[in-house]
Parts: C-alpha cells; sequence; structure tokens
C-alpha cells in the first residue's frame, strides 16, 4: 500500500497524537501543516478537545487484532461524524477527500481525519501495521511503513534492548542447563 497519500495522512497524524499526548496547539499546528491539512492552526482548545479522542485512538493500535481494530476505528468514524466529501479549493485544482464540512472546528476535522486515515489503511489490508511497540512499557504507537510489514518495535533502540535482555534469558538458561 502507499503510505504517502493525503488519506494515509490521517493515520500519520493519528499516531502522532497518541505520541505527543501533551502537545501544545503550537506543536498540532505543525504536524498538521506537515501533512497538508487545509487550515490547519489550531487553538489550546483544540488540543484539549483532542485529549479525550487521543485516548480513544490509542485503542486502535493497542488492539491485539486486526478485528480488534476495525471494531474501534469503525466507532471512532461514527464519533467523529465522517462525511468524505469532493473538495477543490480553487477552480483547475485538483479534487480530494475532505472529511468533515468546510468551515468545521480543526479539532473535529482532525477526528474525522484520523479516524479516515485508520479506516483506509485497514480497508486496505494493512490493519496489522497500525502498532504499539512490543517492548513492555514503551507503547509508542507507529505505522508500519517496512516492506513486509513486520516490524515490532517503535525504534532501533527499542528493539536493541529487547534483543539484548532475550539473549541475557537464554545465556543464563544455558547456563542453569549447563
Ligand atoms: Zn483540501
Ligand atoms: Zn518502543
Amino acid at each position: 500500500m502507499q503510505f504517502n497519500t493525503y488519506t494515509v495522512a490521517g493515520a500519520h497524524v493519528a499516531v502522532w497524537l497518541v505520541n505527543h499526548r501533551d502537545c501544545d496547539a503550537a506543536a498540532l499546528t505543525a504536524e498538521l501543516r506537515r501533512h497538508d491539512v487545509h487550515e490547519p492552526t489550531g487553538t489550546e482548545d483544540d488540543v484539549r478537545a483532542l485529549r479525550a479522542w487521543t485516548a480513544k485512538l490509542r485503542e486502535v493500535f493497542a488492539a491485539a487484532t486486526v478485528a480488534g481494530k476495525a471494531e474501534f476505528t469503525d466507532a471512532l468514524l461514527v464519533a467523529a461524524d465522517c462525511r468524505p466529501r469532493l473538495v477543490s479549493h480553487e477552480p483547475g485544482k485538483p479534487y480530494h477527500f475532505h472529511y468533515a464540512p468546510a468551515g468545521t472546528g480543526l479539532a473535529a476535522r482532525v477526528k474525522a481525519l484520523t479516524a479516515a486515515g485508520l479506516a483506509h489503511v485497514i480497508d486496505e489490508g494493512g490493519g496489522t501495521r497500525l502498532r504499539a511497540c512490543d517492548r513492555g512499557g514503551c507503547g509508542v504507537a507507529f505505522l508500519d511503513t517496512s516492506r513486509n510489514g513486520r516490524r515490532h518495535f517503535c525504534s532501533v533502540r527499542c528493539a536493541n534492548q529487547v534483543n539484548v535482555a532475550s539473549h541475557r534469558r537464554r545465556k543464563s538458561a544455558v547456563t542453569m542447563a549447563g
């Protein structure tokens, strides 16, 4: 699947929100701008309004099965009142999906965009790519964009920590057996 489309941008924004729970309005705006979100300027009220939403987004990444992820995401589509529309901002400019009516507040638009992005990834068969880091206690969410889709850790650092720990366990098991 392609990971650089505007639709998937919603999934990238969802990842960012889950990993930046305590972000301020400026950071949120910068992240939305990075993904070409229309009128991305948010207020502290928007950020506050998105906190509870972010906790719901986390459940999608934390769910153990694709069915669970799909169920949570489907509920988010309803909760966000996600209603795709085809929009062109100027005559001759390309049409693309907006997920909430123009003029809707930023928090509501971000909810619709993130729900749609996660739904799109699952629809494309990429549900298992919506992951939380396998290292116990880390919990960082990520969208696995690797070719084979088998990334288990958020970072090389977490992967190394787990590998070192399991190597030690194997070694001491061998010592005890010997
Ligand atoms: Zn637009
Ligand atoms: Zn991690």
